[in-house]
């Protein structure tokens, strides 16, 4: 749908962020018989991936096919979806008011964030090129298609020697680079010796890469491992800016931060929600998705009982003036 001047009046839900936990929850409002407008930048985390795994039925499905789908789904039941990206946001009267960059705006009664988060990766020159395909992050997304490879570990935080542990499930071939990371405790040493996996102090300078492949990992002074697959811990920082434009705070983790919920998404800022990785880090596609369709139902209820108060409401005052 064009934007351009895009001007939604009193919508019940604007979902900024279409993906996995907005478009779901896109489909149980617009199911429920809820008007509901879904902004979306189209910068979804996973789509330098080949295929989605880990999704029950739709194994190795395209992140795009995906969405697609997805998109086409809460169309279908009469979900609108503006292709923009929302950079403000405001209370308006009992609702919000979302601005968008097109320059349209959309009004809504309740808000909910589908924001998801961004992969700080470390400043190595190939991880960026590779990631998605070559460097990988989650042993559940795309461990299985690493299995018995060559993988290298580059060591960025303390939670890196336990990704090195989660490989080594995988592969009898992991190699920890200890990079940047905090010094290994005694405890933490022992472990990875005993599960076999190469230790190797000292820091990356580069990924050599071939054709989009990986090849390698070079170390300061050019000393090169041969590597099929490497793995980094980002940082993963929900995006931020319209949370905190509500009032908003990100809650701090030890991986990054998040819109922190109570029960079903539930933000501290009254009437906006918030699904998917904007709200859980670690919530791969089928978690996001659960999660947008649990907010849709939170968001759905809570405007029903404000529906119901506002027939007796009204009620009340028609009896009044009788
Ligand atoms: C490389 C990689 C591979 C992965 N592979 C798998 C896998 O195989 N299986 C699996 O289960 N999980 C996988 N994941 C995790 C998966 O990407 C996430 O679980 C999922 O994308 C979270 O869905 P989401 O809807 O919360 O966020 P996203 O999918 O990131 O969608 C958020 C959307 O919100 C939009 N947006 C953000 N801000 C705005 C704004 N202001 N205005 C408008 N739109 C906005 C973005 O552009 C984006 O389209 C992978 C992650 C990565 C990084």
């Amino acid at each position: 749908m064009n934007t351009e001047h895009t001007r939604e009046a009193g919508v019940d839900v604007a979902v900024i962020g279409g993906g996995a936990a907005g478009l779901s929850a896109a489909v149980a409002l617009a199911r429920s018989l809820r008007s509901v407008v879904v902004v979306d930048a189209g910068e979804q985390r996973n789509a330098p991936a080949a295929g989605v795994h880990n999704v029950l039925a739709l194994d190795g499905t395209s992140p795009l096919d995906l969405l697609t789908a997805g998109r086409e789904e809460a169309e279908r039941y009469g979900a609108r979806i503006h292709r923009d990206r929302a950079v403000t946001a405001r209370r308006h009267g009992e609702g919000f008011e979302v601005g968008l960059a097109g320059g349209g705006v959309v009004r809504s009664r309740r808000l909910l964030l589908a924001t998801g988060l961004v992969d700080e990766l470390p400043d190595i020159p190939g991880v960026r090129e590779l990631w998605g395909s070559g460097v990988l992050h989650c042993a559940y997304c795309h461990g299985w298609e690493v299995r018995g490879q060559r993988i290298g570990v580059v060591g960025t935080t303390s939670l890196s020697a336990h990704q090195a542990l989660m490989f080594r499930q995988l592969s009898g071939h992991v190699t920890l680079f200890t990079h940047t990371m905090p010094e290994l405790d005694d405890q933490t040493r022992e472990r990875l010796t005993a599960r076999d996996i190469g230790i190797v102090d000292g820091t990356v300078e580069r990924l050599r890469t071939d054709n989009g492949t990986l090849r390698g990992v070079v170390l300061t002074g050019g000393y090169e491992f041969g590597a099929d697959a490497a793995t980094v811990t980002p940082r993963f920082l929900a995006r931020e800016d319209l949370y905190e434009q509500l009032g908003g705070t990100l809650t701090e983790h030890p991986l990054g931060a998040f819109v922190g919920t109570s029960h079903m998404g539930k933000t501290d800022v009254p009437g906006v929600w918030a699904a998917g990785n904007s709200a859980d880090l670690g919530a791969m596609v089928a978690a996001s998705s659960g999660s947008g369709a649990a907010a849709a139902t939170a968001i759905n209820a809570d405007l029903v009982t404000e529906n119901a108060d506002a027939a007796v409401h009204a009620r009340g005052q028609t009896a009044g003036h009788r």
